[in-house]
């Protein structure tokens, strides 16, 4: 039907049959198929309508080819993935946000061979008869751990929960106020604890717990006594807190277990290689744990995964909870824990051979000289409006391991040369680090936008390369 508007300047846009014969149409089509296509030029028509009709579109833009181009934009911003791989340049090694431990090879050659053939994930290749998941690692984690059994769940705050559940559901558990920990991502000692529907008591003081106060809290109700390590914070000064083995002769006097959540768990001394001393898993349950929980992705350097290692009995209850069967982990997760545990049964490559710890203990010249090798194409990069220069700084290991140790490392610290609008120039900046097609996240402080190369090992050197010229123009559009 046609009106006084009959020629308004809305009628000048194609309709969706006209755009779709169009050569690059028909090409999208092939491509993504028709129904996408379809959608995609009538919401390229539908958003270029309100423009069309103020007049403010001319015939260039009002052409059949030109909406096909606006198509084309939207089928790709639809298809782009929305899962990327960045650059960590945080200086944090394990920074949770960014996908926590990096795997190493042979754990990424496990998982791709478990996603395209079947395995005996359940199925006891020796009877023929139905397996048990665990059993995959159980052998391997309790010759590394010294403990008689193990298991494994979906991450540290499900191994919490569910030993909680298990030993202490309608009970009490005994914990120090020193350790009621909050982690990022809200997982609370308190919280969990509740969940896990047992009731926490309290003992000692903020600063200071003494034996006495673990002592004088066992009464009828209690089912546990727990310890938790002390993950991205540390109390210092006039403080006191009780080892695993004096809570765990406490606990033992009383018939108790001691459940003990170490958080990030190593399985090895990181003091032979330079890096501080954190208590293993194997030495708490030397001390006398009854049960130990410990994450896969902080310094074990494995997979997402919940590790629960200790007594035969309590794993075997644990086993039995209907809620093991809600946290249990995928065939995944299996295929890349178990390759990871088996590095460590030779302790002396583990340097070269986990990525983590390949990173924890990269050397400072290493880092220098890629510092040195940058530096000319990030300066020509950003411009003249910031100035690039090399600089030493500290890493972090991250996810609330070992919170009050940094690592020296070296990286670039790139700075606005006009102090007036610095803070915006920053912001700009980092936003268009982040736009690049491999975003590049660093962090500002003191003025400056660090980049900082422990994470960026040699092999990725290329790629970071080939996407500096991009960067100007990420800049300008920002
Ligand atoms: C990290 C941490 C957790 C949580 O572990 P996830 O594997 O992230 O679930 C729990 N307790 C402590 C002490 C931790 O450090």
């Amino acid at each position: 039907m046609s009106s006084a508007s009959g020629a308004a300047p809305a009628a000048r846009l194609p309709g969706v049959d006209r755009v779709l014969s169009t050569p690059l149409a028909r090409q999208l089509s092939a491509e993504h198929g028709a129904s996408s296509t379809t959608a995609a030029v009538r919401a390229a028509i539908d958003a270029l309508r309100p423009a069309a009709l103020a007049g403010e579109l001319d015939g260039e833009a009002l052409a059949p080819e030109a909406i096909a181009h606006h198509a084309a934009r939207r089928l790709a911003d639809r298809l782009a993935p929305r899962f990327k791989t960045v650059f960590n340049l945080t200086g944090t090694v394990l920074h949770t946000n960014l996908g926590r431990a990096l795997l190493p090879d042979a754990a990424v050659q496990a998982v791709v061979q478990a996603l395209t053939a079947p395995a005996n994930l359940e199925y006891d290749l020796a009877t023929g008869g139905r397996g048990d998941r665990d059993d995959l690692v159980e052998d391997l984690l309790c010759e590394l751990t010294g403990a008689e059994a193990a298991t494994v769940v979906n991450n540290n705050a499900a191994a919490v929960l569910l030993a909680l559940n298990t030993l202490a559901l309608g009970r009490e558990a005994i914990v120090s106020r020193g350790e009621l920990v909050e982690i990022g991502g809200a997982f609370r000692i308190p919280d969990v604890m509740a969940r896990a529907g047992s009731t926490l008591v309290e003992v000692g003081t903020t600063n200071r717990t003494h034996a006495h106060d673990y002592a004088g809290a066992i009464g009828a109700q209690t089912a546990a006594l727990m310890k938790v390590h002390c993950s991205n914070y540390a109390i210092t000064g006039f403080t006191k807190s009780v080892a695993e083995a004096e809570v765990a002769a406490i606990a033992h006097a009383h018939g108790l277990p001691l459940v003990v959540d170490l958080g990030s768990g190593t399985l090895v001394d990181l003091a032979q290689w330079g890096l501080p001393h954190e208590p293993t898993v194997r030495d708490v349950i030397a001390a006398g744990a009854d049960l130990v929980t410990f994450s896969g992705d902080k310094l074990l350097g494995g997979p997402q995964a919940g590790l629960i290692v200790g007594r035969k009995d309590l794993i075997a209850a644990i086993k039995k909870n209907p809620l093991k069967r809600a946290l249990r982990v995928g065939k995944l997760t299996l295929a890349a824990l178990e390759p990871v545990l088996r590095l460590y049964l030779t302790p002396e490559r583990l340097p070269e051979r986990l990525t983590t710890l390949r990173l924890f203990t990269r050397p400072q010249a290493d880092m220098q000289a890629q510092v040195a090798q940058l530096l000319p194409d990030v300066q020509s990069a950003v411009g003249a409006g910031y100035a690039v220069c090399s600089a030493a700084c500290s890493s972090q290991i991250g996810s609330g391991a070992l919170p009050v140790n940094t690592l020296p490392s070296w990286g670039l610290a790139l700075q606005p040369v006009q102090s007036k609008g610095a803070g915006s120039a920053l912001a700009r900046l980092e936003a268009a680090l982040r736009a690049l097609p491999r975003p590049v996240i660093g962090r500002i402080e003191s003025g400056a936008l660090w980049l900082d190369l422990r994470c960026l090992e040699a092999h990725e050197l290329p790629a970071f390369q080939a996407q500096l010229p991009l960067l100007g123009k990420a800049l300008a559009q920002i």
